[in-house]
């Protein structure tokens, strides 16, 4: 996703019936320019509550998905998470990552479905989630520090 501008926003807005909001063109630019999915909290952490206060982002939030310029693209342990949707990128479908012990949420953009996806596939495609479930690189450099053994040869002890 790229950076846009407040005007892109609005226009991106605008182009699918809504009202260009203040709240709406921040939330948009916001998810926009992450290189991650970003959840509720995180939209009010970056944002902040001088302006508009926790609900009106969510529910800006819920309007962008609503009209298809957000989707959720990980739900990992209730916690929904959302990323802006290009105009040109209706198959921005891209897996997720997501660390089982520090609990982050990376976007994947390289890693793609291999293989054709015929036109009714596409479609459901969309609205699908990919999760990749695993331990991150800065996990896994902490948990192999100061070992001898290869990662893979790792136990893991309850
Ligand atoms: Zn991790
Ligand atoms: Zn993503």
């Amino acid at each position: 996703m790229d950076d846009i501008t407040r005007d892109d926003a609005k226009q991106r807005i605008h182009d699918v019936g809504l009202r260009a909001t203040a709240p709406r063109v921040a939330v948009l630019r916001l998810l926009s320019t992450s290189k991650k999915p970003l959840s509720h909290t995180e939209v009010v952490e970056a944002i902040g509550t001088e302006n508009w206060d926790q609900a009106t982002l969510y529910r800006n939030l819920l309007k962008l998905v609503e009209f298809g310029l957000a989707r959720i693209a990980s739900k990992v342990n209730g916690v929904s998470r959302y990323e802006a949707r290009g105009e040109d990128d209706d198959l921005h479908l891209h897996p997720h990552f997501s660390c089982r012990i520090c609990g982050a949420v990376e976007c994947l953009p390289k890693a793609k479905l291999a293989g054709p996806i015929d036109r009714r596939w596409g479609q459901s495609l969309n609205t699908a989630e990919m999760q990749l479930i695993g331990d991150c690189p800065d996990c896994l450099a902490a948990q192999t520090k100061g070992k001898d053994s290869a990662p893979k040869q790792r136990v893991r002890k309850r």
